[in-house]
């Protein structure tokens, strides 16, 4: 009888040592991920910050995350390896390419949305938040679901409003609202990373740039076919425009991606439309051979958002958020 207590009391023991020591590693890696989280956001707050002062990069880096260790309470050694890790990350040389689809109609989730779930890429999509769910475009639920299989969701304005007529006769006030609509649509669909990155709706639309620059994140243009550079103005990128007036080879796809190459670090983004005559299957051919392409030679496919956060973090004053 004594023996069977004295095992019983021995198990309880051993489980509250074992629940005692989960606990314990659960809360510190909660704490870490917090602690890394925060770390990353007050070095992207900071840079834009300063971003209006001619101030050397690289110390200006280390005076931020400096201040921003001491957020944290708590430091192992792995965690100084993450940050080190971060720091490698954020100044490199690197080469991105974003694909964007524009107006996201239901073309997309035929043609695209396949590519997506085949190459674990992004092919962001532009939706007329609007026109979701309407006539011949995309769904929420399947907007949602091109966002599961890793694909962006990116802000193409509430109506699409196109040149730059139009845009003038809409005027700064109801421009501004109808984007800030839009974004706060996306937002309650929960996209609340990327409803403030604007693809423009119109390549001519001119005089909503300055209406832009002061509600979005960023302004994604539909032309220029060049590829950016630092310094550049995230209110206005360049964009590739590809298969817009016709089927594109494989080797014309080659061409734009090696433009990436004669730059030390940049950011390519294309422009595509999956209801276009010319997104044939040679058209989708030809594009799966560029991804394998990219991944050959080392370019990163990545969102916008990731491109934009990158340029933050290590652009150059003219690079953050369209504050200049
Ligand atoms: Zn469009």
């Amino acid at each position: 009888m004594r023996r069977r207590y004295k095992i019983i009391i021995l198990g309880l023991i051993v489980i509250n040592i074992m629940a005692f020591l989960a606990t314990f590693v659960l809360i510190r890696v909660d704490r870490k991920r917090k602690a890394l989280d925060k770390q990353y956001l007050n070095a992207v707050n900071e840079k834009v910050k300063n971003s209006l002062h001619d101030t050397d990069y690289g110390e200006q880096y280390d005076e931020v995350f400096d201040e921003s260790q001491t957020v944290s309470d708590v430091k192992t050694e792995d965690e100084v390896g993450e940050y080190e890790n971060l720091q490698t990350e954020v100044s490199g040389n690197r080469r991105f390419i974003t694909f964007i689809n524009d107006d996201g109609y239901q073309s997309y989730y035929e043609k695209f949305l396949p590519i997506v779930k085949k190459k674990k890429v992004s092919i962001s999509n532009a939706i007329e938040v609007a026109n979701v769910g309407t006539n011949n475009f995309m769904t929420w639920e399947q907007i949602h679901e091109a966002q599961e299989c890793g694909a962006e969701i990116l802000n193409h304005t509430l109506h699409h409003v196109v040149s730059d007529e139009e845009v003038k006769k809409v005027g700064e006030k109801q421009y501004t609202e109808d984007l800030l609509r839009a974004k706060e649509i996306m937002e309650a669909n929960g996209f609340y990373d990327t409803a403030d990155i604007l693809v423009y709706s119109g390549a001519s639309a001119v005089s909503s740039w300055p209406w832009v620059k002061k509600t979005m994140r960023a302004g994604i243009n539909s032309c220029g076919n060049k590829v950016n550079v630092m310094p550049f103005n995230s209110n206005i990128l360049d964009r590739y425009r590809i298969g817009s007036d016709h089927v594109p080879t494989f080797e014309e796809l080659k061409g734009y991606i090696d433009d990436l190459m004669e730059v030390e670090e940049g950011w390519e983004i294309w422009m595509m439309h999956s209801e276009y005559a010319y997104v044939t299957e040679d058209y989708l051919k030809a594009f799966e051979k560029a991804i394998d392409y990219c991944q050959e030679i080392g370019i990163e496919i990545v969102t916008a958002k990731y491109a934009l956060d990158y340029f933050d973090i290590h652009g150059s004053e003219e690079t953050t958020r369209g504050l200049n």
